[in-house]
């Protein structure tokens, strides 16, 4: 019987882990197949605190790991597909690759996923020209062209922020209407560094050892041309993945968990529709979407199931 389950092994859940575990509840974490979850696709990574010259994705997540292993807390690399609360008695059964584990304390990190075009040559340029995060990635492109694929309000937010370091910004989109806000495109459509592309979709990203262009396939006419660029951002969307909790707890029409954070900041922020789980990071936060706020949430949930089960 554990204290705390722990789904996910991104910022939030190693965070959540290092509270539980430090203040010696028993925790287990179930890593999903992604270990170490989305930073592990990335390379460098400038934003996180504590880094003065920043540090690669992939170390970082491995650096957490050892934090939270050094209190004592199990990890298995398991995804897990069902939780149900136990017949008897306040707890859950998590099943995980054929086996269950039992815990008086679920806390859910389970994260995000950019949607990708499904592209072959979108994976093979990931990380070398083709992101899904311009916050992430923006600053590597100084002082190169790139282009935003997407419509809707990301789509403008990205190009805007990506102007910062690009010299000229091309907004690709499969229509000529647009989801965006009015406001969002109208500010994206008057800025000099940005320009449109509309009926238009990638067919191909290019290039040799990273991205040098793009195959772009005029919908209306079928005409098929070559797009010079060193960046595609794509920004069609998040999917959190939240699928095997349907029916269980409250998600919202996206799927993003349903956690309490308007209620008073004296209650549990974290607490989801069932008492006893909780949930942190991108697979509650479809607005910020960055390592530290995870990380952040993941905190704020252990302390909510510590407390929780002191009250219990
Ligand atoms: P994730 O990191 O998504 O981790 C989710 C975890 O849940 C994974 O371990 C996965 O295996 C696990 N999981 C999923 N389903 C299950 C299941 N059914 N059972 C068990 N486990 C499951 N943010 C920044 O602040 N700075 C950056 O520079 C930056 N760069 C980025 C670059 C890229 C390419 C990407 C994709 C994102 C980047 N981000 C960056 C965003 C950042 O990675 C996320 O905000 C952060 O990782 C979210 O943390 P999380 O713990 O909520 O989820
Ligand atoms: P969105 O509004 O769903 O827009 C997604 C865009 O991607 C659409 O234009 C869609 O085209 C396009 N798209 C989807 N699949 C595609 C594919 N396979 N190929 C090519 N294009 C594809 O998503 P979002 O922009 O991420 O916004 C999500 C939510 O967050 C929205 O509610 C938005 O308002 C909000 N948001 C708000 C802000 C802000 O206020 N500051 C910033 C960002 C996001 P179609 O239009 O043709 O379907």
């Amino acid at each position: 019987m554990y204290d705390v389950i722990i789904l996910g092994s991104g910022p939030a859940g190693y965070t959540a882990a290092l509270y539980t575990s430090r203040a010696f509840l028993k925790t287990l974490i179930l890593t999903g197949i992604q270990e170490g979850g989305q930073l592990t696709t990335t390379t460098e990574v400038d934003n996180y605190p504590g880094f003065p010259k920043g540090i690669l994705g992939p170390q970082l997540m491995m650096d957490m790991k050892s934090q939270v292993t050094r209190f004592g807390t199990e990890i298995q690399v398991s995804e897990v597909t069902k939780i149900v609360k136990a017949s008897k008695g306040n707890t859950f059964t998590v099943t995980a690759g054929g086996k269950e584990y039992e815990g008086k304390t679920v806390i859910i990190a389970t994260g995000a996923s950019a949607i990708y075009l499904g592209l072959p040559s979108e994976t093979a340029f990931a990380g070398k020209g083709v992101s899904a995060c311009a916050t992430c990635d923006g600053f590597f492109f100084r002082g190169r062209e790139v282009v935003v694929v997407g419509g809707g309000d990301t789509a403008m937010e990205e190009a805007t922020f990506l102007t910062k370091f690009a010299t000229k910004v091309t907004i690709i989109h499969r229509r000529d209407e647009f989801r965006a806000s009015a406001i969002m495109l109208e500010r994206a459509k008057k800025d000099p560094k940005i320009s449109f592309m509309t009926n238009t979709v990638i067919e191909e990203i290019l290039g040799e050892k990273s991205v040098e262009s793009a195959r772009l396939k005029d919908t209306k006419t079928g005409k098929v041309s070559t797009f010079n660029t060193q960046g595609v951002f794509l920004a069609i969307g998040h999917k959190p993945n939240t699928g095997f909790l349907k029916g269980f707890l409250d998600v919202d029409s996206k799927g993003y968990v349903k956690v309490n954070r308007v209620a008073s900041p004296l209650e549990p922020q974290t607490a989801t529709s069932v008492p006893g789980i909780f949930a942190a990071g991108d697979c509650v936060d479809p607005r910020y979407r960055q390592a530290v706020v995870a990380a952040g949430m993941g905190c704020m949930a252990a302390l909510d199931a510590q407390k929780f089960l002191e009250a219990e």
